[in-house]
């Protein structure tokens, strides 16, 4: 009896130690052949991993007749050619992943739970490509086909830009809902969006990068906020795909867009005050502009806000011009965090501009600033000096379109600072510049710039709406209306007469008692003093803040 229960009790420990090598090894096993590179792996290690690849007969309903091996294997690299050359990503490890690799789910756990209305509006999706590479492309559009709700995908409208390849493009509408138009000759991204934007059937439009991957769920949340106001204009989180290894790496979810006076789009960290007002991850995340490539707006609303300006050439600018036209016709801009896309960053264009890189971003951006910024182009000028002069082209676009109100125009300022003096005599610089971590009591003065060598570092970002000069809630306020009265901030209140500015040329003078910001150099605390121009302690010049 003894040894019948040892017995058992052995087998008992031999089948729990063997259980367990068995779930060690089934989990550290690649889900696919595809995960199988290094960054799948490594990846799979960090969270939950999504659907696995598909059984092959939906995959026949997904792709049709489309014979994706001859697609792929055509057009692969040759021994010895640099994988970077054509695309500025490594196209051999984009190859070599195949089509529907798995890819982790990089959302917040709460968005898992998130439910949607069953009867949400189909979309349609706008890819438009230049010479892009065959296995970035396929990925782009099988990941949409595969992990978006099928009813929601009305039709995958590829505007091919003039590539040296036809067949690119031809073939890939083998693939049911897929539709191809080719440009006549190379028109760029804006044009080639809008000539999408026209063809598109459906009444939401999903723009999508060439070389994009989307993930889990991706699409519900973006189509359920322009369902209930067709005036926003959303996008994901856009994910990294590294340009070396195509791993697929989760990105901040912190962040918003923002731009500097040279219209340079960056990344910014959401203000502390807007994070404190986000209790629930799962909510929109309202930005100032978007990045440009991956968004969904209704068509309708696209059509209403003049589309895009096309006389904007091959990239770039057009993101901040269809934001601006957002702001001014009442509408916003947000970043959904439970929708996420990944997207292969490059650090160059693998493509020619006709124009020339610089010539083309110039024209554009000018083109964005000239139309839309009014009084504020003065500081895209002065970022940009060099855009004065160059070419911008006919400024037809409607400009009265939608101008009742500025909307969250204060994000226009959101990287400006002052500073006056000369950058060769460091000694006489004085920011208007106030540490946002000091208590009220002590952020109430003009301080040195900081210098760090030779450059100018500074710490602070004003706004300037008019009349007020703003940081965050707090408003520069002259004391009293004596010449000779101090400055100081305090909390923002739009009737107070004390708080009203208007920029002067480089002086920023008080409305009411028409004196001048001083900054009193060398020690003295900031005031107000009679203007006169030219005076370098009353010269105040808009410094981008980096
Ligand atoms: N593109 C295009 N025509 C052009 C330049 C770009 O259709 O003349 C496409 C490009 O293939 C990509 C999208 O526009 O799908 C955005 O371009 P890119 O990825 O180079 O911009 P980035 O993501 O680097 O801002
Ligand atoms: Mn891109």
């Amino acid at each position: 009896m003894r040894r019948i229960r040892a017995n058992a009790i052995l087998i008992l420990t031999v089948a729990w130690i063997l259980g367990t090598f068995y779930y060690l090894w089934q989990d550290s096993k690649p889900s696919s052949s595809s995960s199988s590179s290094s960054s799948g792996s490594q990846l799979k290690n960090h969270g939950r991993l999504e659907e696995r690849t598909l059984p092959l007969i939906q995959q026949g309903q997904l792709f049709g007749q489309f014979d994706e091996k001859t697609f792929l294997s055509s057009k692969q690299l040759k021994a010895g050619e640099d994988p970077y050359r054509e695309h500025a990503f490594n196209l051999q490890e984009s190859d070599r992943l195949g089509s529907d690799r798995t890819i982790r789910d990089t959302r917040h756990y709460r968005c898992a739970s998130m439910t949607f209305d069953l009867d949400l509006p189909p979309t349609s999706i706008i890819i438009t490509f230049h010479n892009e590479a065959r296995s970035t492309l396929l990925r782009t559009i099988k990941s949409v086909l595969m992990r978006s709700p099928p009813h929601l995908i009305q039709e995958i409208i590829l505007v091919d830009d003039f590539s040296s390849d036809p067949e690119d493009c031809r073939l890939l509408s083998q693939i049911p809902k897929v539709r191809c138009l080719r440009n006549e000759r190379r028109e760029g991204l804006i044009r080639s969006r809008v000539r999408g934007a026209s063809a598109a059937s459906a009444s939401i439009l999903t723009f999508l990068d060439s070389h994009c991957e989307v993930n889990t769920d991706w699409l519900q949340p973006m189509i359920l906020r322009v369902k209930e106001d067709h005036t926003r204009v959303v996008s994901p989180i856009i994910d990294v795909i590294s340009l070396d290894n195509f791993a697929y790496l989760a990105a901040s979810a912190d962040l918003r867009g923002g731009f500097d006076w040279s219209l340079h789009f960056k990344w910014e960290q959401i203000p502390i005050e807007q994070k404190m007002a986000r209790n629930d991850p799962t909510q929109p995340i309202r930005t100032p502009v978007i990045a440009g490539g991956i968004f969904v707006m209704d068509k309708g609303w696209f059509n209403h806000l003049g589309q895009y300006d096309t006389h904007m050439d091959i990239w770039g600018g057009e993101n901040f011009e269809l934001s601006f036209r957002v702001w001014m016709c009442g509408g916003s801009l947000e970043i959904l965090p439970c929708s996420r896309v990944g997207h292969v960053f490059r650090k160059r264009h693998p493509y020619d501009f006709p124009e020339g890189n610089a010539l083309t971003y110039i024209k554009n951006s000018r083109r964005a600033a000239e139309v839309w910024m009014d009084e504020y182009k003065q500081y895209y000028y002065a970022a940009r000096p060099s855009a004065q002069g160059k070419a911008f082209g006919r400024s037809d676009v409607s400009k009265t379109l939608c101008r009742s109100g500025y909307g969250d125009l204060q994000y226009f300022s959101t990287s400006l600072s002052f500073f006056n003096g000369t950058q060769k005599e460091i000694i006489d610089i004085y920011c208007l510049s106030i540490n946002t971590f000091d208590t009220l009591e002590r952020a109430r003065s003009l301080t040195e710039c900081r210098t760090l060598a030779n450059s100018l570092i500074i710490n602070n970002k004003w706004t300037l709406i008019e009349p007020q000069i703003r940081q965050h809630d707090l408003c520069l306020a002259i004391t009293a209306f004596p010449a000779g009265s101090k400055v100081r901030l305090e909390p923002c209140n739009i009737k107070e007469s004390r708080q009203k500015w208007k920029p002067r040329g480089s002086s920023l003078q008080h409305m009411i008692s028409g004196l001048c910001l001083d900054s009193q150099p060398p020690s003295g605390p900031p005031l107000v003093a009679q203007c006169r121009p030219q005076v370098a302690s009353q010269s105040w010049e808009p410094q981008l803040v980096t």
